[in-house]
């Protein structure tokens, strides 16, 4: 079962990208009526998206583990 997922998760990096979730796709955090509060995402570095990486998984499924262990 766990497998499965690991599998699925892993077809997704064939997609390759993923919506910032920080910011929703924007690229930036904060509203356009409130310019003084907006800022960069950093975690997509303005893209507004991100290219998952290997590593990206890894850190994911050692997320899950953890969660798992406690
Ligand atoms: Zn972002």
């Amino acid at each position: 079962m766990l497998l499965q997922k690991l599998y699925l998760v892993k077809d997704m990096t064939i997609l390759g990208k993923a919506i910032c979730p920080d910011c929703n796709g924007n690229g930036y955090i904060g509203s356009a009526k409130e310019p003084d509060n907006v800022r960069d995402c950093l975690k997509c570095n303005n893209q507004g998206e991100f290219e998952i990486t290997e590593e990206d998984i890894n850190q994911m499924l050692e997320t899950v583990k953890s969660a798992r262990l406690q």
